[in-house]
């Protein structure tokens, strides 16, 4: 077996910290193995680092690279974007084709922006909420992740599962210092997938609350699809008391088919928000949202701006990518690959004897080390064995198998069943010498 060594990745951290704070321009690279690697190229399903280590590579770089690594067709367009330039401060001709074919394929896109990722695009479509209704306030789940902005920043990390907080109240941990006083006033936070909370806490607080905000599935945490019913609850709910709806599909869009999750499930929210598959490690976004809703930033009663939206070469990225997944329909062999790879390891985690609960839709698979026979919100997700996940992971990274450090597998659609078959290998070798 090959000796992976991160020996010139740790020269150039260290160099890198006396000119990036830590060394790093993401905070969750800091969660490599190691430590923040550094890294050449990518390619297909393969990334290189400096060390010269290769990787079969699950985490798609958290999520964008639907395509794989440097897809030809897509760098292609970028390339031929690039050479007529590359922002006008003004529009042109390709936005209004990726609009035109967002707004035939995403049910809730009757009207669309385009920005730079799902951070700034989430905070846009509270924006608009409040805007329409008069209220100032927000609901979200815990777990649930949508960027690292002021508002959205509680309820993604707990000092302890005890200090959770009643369920019907939960605690607001902040993630990080420096958040501005009133921060965490301008949200209600609940578990996901309980309805009848959502339902008690619009009835007592409905005159607050301009939006529910909620990643259709919780991929941020566990990769917990919503129970039966749920979406469509929230649906109910949300229009009984004029609140808007808020799909947060930065994971799930382009993922679990080309109209994201609200196809999936067939529940249409009043406003959605894509980033990372859309364009295949291009900077872009989509607010995309019903017409009376979009309404709001059209007569500019909501301001949207920025000097980077909608460059030539990301537009072309995206276009191309969008055009590639309706051209080639990679979904249904994407989801069978990723049911051989949850099937596979459900398979290795008995014969190995290992409590490891393997979940997940689609080309999303989550690992997680645990007892319980399924998890429903994050305060079960707060139970696994974060030693275990993190020995697991850790190994496969050491004989070139890279998944996302909370225990996350993306499938892209030039993975193959070879591949797949490959990392259940190397996770039955893993497993089966890890204690119990
Ligand atoms: N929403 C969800 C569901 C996400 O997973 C993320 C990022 O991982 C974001 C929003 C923030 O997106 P970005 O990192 O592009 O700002």
């Amino acid at each position: 077996m090959k000796k992976y060594e991160y020996t010139a990745s740790a020269a150039w951290l260290e160099r890198a910290k006396k000119v990036l704070a830590a060394g790093i321009s993401s905070e969750f690279r800091k969660y490599n193995h190691p430590h923040a690697l550094f890294y050449t190229h990518g390619s297909g399903t393969k990334v290189y680092d400096v060390d010269g280590n290769e990787y079969l590579d699950f985490t798609l770089s958290q999520g964008p690279l639907i395509l794989g690594h440097s897809h030809p067709e897509v760098l292609d367009a970028v390339k031929n974007a690039s050479l007529k330039g590359q922002l006008f401060a003004g529009q042109h001709a390709m936005e209004i084709e990726l609009a035109e074919k967002l707004q035939q394929i995403i049910p809730s896109a009757e009207l669309i922006r385009f920005c730079l990722d799902g951070s700034e695009a989430v905070q846009t479509a509270l924006r608009v909420a409040r805007s329409k209704t008069g209220k100032s306030k927000f609901l979200r789940f815990e777990g649930h992740y949508h960027g690292w902005l002021d508002n959205v920043c509680y309820g993604i990390s707990t000092p302890s599962p005890e200090a959770m907080g009643p369920r019907d109240s939960p605690a607001m941990h902040p993630w990080t210092q420096g958040l501005p006083e009133g921060a965490a006033e301008e949200s209600f936070l609940l578990p996901w997938n309980d309805l009848d909370l959502v339902a008690k806490k619009l009835e007592e607080h409905h005159q607050e609350i301009a939006a529910i905000i909620t990643e259709p599935v919780m991929c941020n945490n566990g990769c917990i699809p919503p129970k039966a019913g749920f979406l469509k609850g929230l649906r109910t709910l949300c229009s009984q008391y004029g609140v808007a709806l808020i799909f947060d599909e930065v994971i799930t869009g382009f993922r679990l088919g080309l109209g994201g999750a609200q196809a999936l499930f067939g529940v249409t929210p009043d406003m959605a928000v894509f980033a990372k598959a859309i364009g295949s490690g291009y900077p872009i976004s989509a607010i995309v949202g019903k017409r009376d809703w979009m309404e709001e930033i059209a007569s500019a009663r909501v301001i949207h701006a920025g000097t980077m939206n909608t460059g030539n070469p990301t537009v072309a990225a995206a276009l191309a990518t969008i055009n590639i997944l309706e051209r080639d329909d990679p979904y249904p062999k994407m989801n069978a690959l990723g049911e051989r790879l949850r099937s596979g390891l459900r398979d290795i985690a008995k014969v190995s004897g290992q409590p490891m609960l393997v979940s997940g839709i689609g080309p999303v698979v989550h690992t997680g080390f645990t007892d319980l026979e399924s998890a429903v919100d994050f305060r079960d997700v707060l139970l696994f064995d974060k030693a275990k996940l993190k020995t697991f992971v850790s190994r496969l990274h050491d004989r070139g198998l890279r998944i996302i450090g909370r225990g996350l597998w993306y499938i892209s659609a030039v993975h193959t069943a070879e591949e797949i078959d490959q990392a259940l290998e190397l996770a039955e070798e893993v497993l089966t010498a890890q204690d119990r």
